[in-house]
């Protein structure tokens, strides 16, 4: 406010300014003129009159006197000898005037004028020159400007006092203008601040000005991102506490079986305590998936990068998988690998392509094979893990990435699995800025492609 006041006061006062000496130096210029013309009149009478050698003339020194009445000035007469022969004040009659101006108008036999700003006069000589040229005498008028000087200081206080109640105006209006102006954005507040106080769920509007539409339709998609990932955390939680709970029920149920019958035999005891040991290992397995999910989330994974030979993390994968393989009596090839060396976090790369291998295992067909190999350029390694299984249909291809969900044949059959594989691999592969890629068909095998940066970027 205290800046706007400044920014309107100062050019107001300059203007002011400028109009008052404006004003100022037309209404001395007018009065120039006018005096000069009366004078010039009176200069003609006098040497007509030959008034230097007659002072007495009662015309002339009427007409002397009303010229300084009506300027409310003074004339003096000075003869060539810069003897004042006539002063309408009578104060300097019979001095000598050797004034500037007075010596410049003998020499050059012309007239002067100059305003005196300080003390508000106008000075003006004028020559009286006889028949033959010759400059006999000098007339010397100065007329008082105190009434211009007076009107120029009441227009310029007339003037400040319509600045300062344009500025208190301008306040005043200012103040309830604004007041109207931020109505809308605090009604863009109100409702916003009623969506954090859990009043209101719904998208917001405030159509009064572009700027809330800009705001309201930010704070909009902000609220349905909200949404989004408070609906998927919700729909995380209950698809943990699902597949948590889906072992423990088992386990229930079997051990309450043997707990409600009395003399069973020893066998059916030790079977149920396999199922119940399976039903331990599955929930081993989910809570160890659960934690590699969430080490590997985005903001909260710190990778450990080192440079590594890939062919060994390879060699390293199969020969863990190998028994795994052979037990489904799947063949577990990995062909000759190029000598790559490459900046990764091992640990995370090998749990990525161990649920790829893993699938291909679980997801295969009676003797089939699961193959891995891997090209390079100058800049990615490319691993391709391929088998001969199941396949995935296409319509299911789009979703096996996201965590918990599992295919419609891995749940018709008793393939274990938890949906996290997937999920997790993506993720490990992500954090390398990597790209992983399936190609699949039903009943005729996966590929999936994986490319990693050699050297990692951060
Ligand atoms: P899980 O294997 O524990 O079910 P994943 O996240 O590893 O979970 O895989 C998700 C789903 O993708 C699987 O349930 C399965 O239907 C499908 N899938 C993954 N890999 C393969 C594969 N190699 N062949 C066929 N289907 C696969």
């Amino acid at each position: 406010m205290v800046i706007l006041i400044l920014v309107g006061i100062i050019p107001c006062s300059i203007g002011t300014s400028i109009v008052v000496r404006g004003y100022k130096n037309r209404a001395v210029s007018l009065r120039e003129s006018s005096v000069k013309n009366q004078c010039e009149i009176l200069c003609n009478s006098l040497e007509s009159e030959s008034y230097l050698d007659n002072l007495d003339s009662p015309t002339i020194n009427s007409e002397l006197s009303l010229l300084s009445n009506i300027y409310n000035g003074r004339i003096l007469i000075a003869d060539s000898d810069f003897r004042v022969v006539k002063d309408t004040y009578d104060i300097d009659t019979g001095k000598t005037s050797v004034s500037k101006e007075v010596v410049s108008t003998f020499s050059s036999g012309k007239g002067t004028s100059s305003y005196d700003d300080r003390n508000a006069y106008i000075l003006m000589t004028f020559p009286l020159i006889t028949k033959s040229g010759r400059v006999e005498g000098v007339m010397l008028v100065s007329v008082s400007t105190n009434e211009i000087v007076q009107n120029t200081r009441i227009l310029e206080r007339q003037g400040y006092i319509v600045i300062v109640l344009a500025m208190f105006l301008m306040l005043l209006i200012g103040y309830f203008l604004s007041g109207w102006l931020v109505k809308p954005f605090m009604r863009v507040t109100n409702a916003i601040n009623d969506v954090t106080d859990g009043y209101e769920d719904e998208a917001i509007s405030v159509p009064d000005y572009s700027e809330t539409v800009a705001i309201t339709t930010a704070f909009n998609q902000m609220l349905s991102r909200v949404k989004v990932m408070d609906n998927s955390r919700q729909e995380f939680v209950s698809n943990v506490s699902h597949e948590l709970k889906t072992p423990l029920t088992s386990m229930k149920v079997l051990a309450d079986s043997l707990n409600g019958q009395d003399g069973l035999p020893v066998e059916i005891y030790q079977e149920f305590m396999q199922d119940i040991t399976q039903e331990i290992d599955r929930e081993n397995k989910i809570i160890s998936d659960l934690l590699s999910m969430v080490r590997l989330d985005k903001k909260a994974a710190t990778l450990n990068i080192e440079k590594c030979y890939i062919p060994d993390i390879f060699s390293g994968i199969i020969k863990r998988l190998k028994p795994i393989a052979d037990k489904n009596g799947i063949r577990l090839i990995l062909e000759p690998m190029p000598d790559v060396y490459a900046e990764v976090d091992e640990s995370k790369l090998v749990l990525a392509f161990s649920n790829l291998i893993e699938n291909g295992i679980k997801y295969n067909v009676e003797d089939g094979w699961v193959r891995v190999s891997m090209t390079v350029d100058h800049k990615y390694f490319y691993v391709t893990v391929a088998d001969c299984g199941v396949g995935i249909p296409a319509d299911q291809q789009e979703h096996i990435y996201e965590r918990f969900y599992r295919g419609d044949k891995s749940h018709s059959t008793t393939i274990e699995g938890t949906g996290l594989g997937l999920s997790i691999a993506r993720s490990a592969i992500a954090l390398h800025r990597g790209v992983i890629k399936v190609n699949s068909k039903e009943n005729e095998g996966t590929t999936f492609q994986v490319r990693i940066p050699l050297k990692h970027q951060k």
